[in-house]
């Protein structure tokens, strides 16, 4: 895979004087088996990337690769958006999204589930994530039952099932005490670096900030890379 590239993203909302540009400039780069976080205030165009990113919604010019595969290039490139979001990205949010009345072997196969692969193969899928996760002890256990960090550790096993090329993370440690959200982080890069995923974390949780090699910062639409710091995993 070649991880994430994207070259002069641009999304503008509506059109004539009440136009929003909302991305300007976007450039970012991130190779299979990388972390990096991303950061910027309320209105700079995080959500927004994040979901032309996802393919929720549809940029207005610019170029994205994810994996293999140029999906956008000023169209989508891709025939099949519903298969793509599921095959491609893996989300995790700062809430797991756990649901409720599935354990968690089952929240964790669900993806391959709607993908079509056996109930049987998805399951030994999801019970060999947990096991990675070291939550496989909590495999028949209901959502409600778990632990804060135990739900995020379901919630990136959900994430990475289908082995997607790319994982956005969402403020994934903001509920977090520093202990807990160091550990998720840890978790994401030995993840990223196992299954040669590219992932993005949205961010601004002091306490991860420093783990980061790479960061992109966004402002008004417009990204900018700085050299981090990477001390916790050296
Ligand atoms: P962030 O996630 O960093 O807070 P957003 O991507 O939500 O930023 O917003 C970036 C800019 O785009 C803001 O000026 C916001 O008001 C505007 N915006 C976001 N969504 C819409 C929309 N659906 N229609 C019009 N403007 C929008
Ligand atoms: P973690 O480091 O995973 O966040 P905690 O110290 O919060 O762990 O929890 C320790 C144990 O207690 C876990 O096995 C967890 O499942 C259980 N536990 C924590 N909160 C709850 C809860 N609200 N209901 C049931 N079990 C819980």
């Amino acid at each position: 895979g070649k991880g994430i590239r994207i070259e002069g993203l641009r999304k503008r909302y509506g059109s004539g004087d009440t136009a929003v540009d909302a991305l300007k400039e976007v450039n970012m780069v991130v190779a299979p088996g990388e972390v990096v976080g991303l950061i910027g205030p309320s209105g700079s165009g995080k959500s927004t990337l994040l979901k032309c990113l996802g393919a929720v919604i549809e940029p207005s010019a610019g170029t994205m690769i994810l994996g293999d595969e140029t999906i956008y290039d000023g169209q989508w490139k891709v025939k099949d958006i519903r298969a793509l979001r599921r095959d491609k990205i893996g989300f995790v949010f700062q809430a797991p999204y756990l649901i409720p009345f599935l354990d968690v072997t089952d929240n964790v196969a669900l993806p391959p589930m709607l993908g079509g692969v056996a109930n049987k193969q998805a399951r030994s899928s999801a019970l060999a994530l947990l096991e990675a996760l070291d939550v496989q002890h909590r495999a028949k256990a209901m959502p409600s039952q778990l632990s804060g960090g135990e739900q995020q550790r379901v919630a990136i096993a959900r994430g990475l099932v289908n082995r997607p090329p790319v994982i956005l993370a969402d403020e994934p440690t903001a509920p977090l005490d520093s202990e807990r959200a160091l550990a998720v982080i840890k978790i994401l890069n030995d993840m990223a670096k196992k299954f040669e995923t590219a992932i993005i974390v949205v961010t601004h949780d002091e306490k991860i900030i420093p783990t980061f090699k790479r960061i992109y910062h966004i402002r008004d639409g417009v990204t900018y890379e700085e050299k981090g710091e990477g001390r916790a995993f050296e």
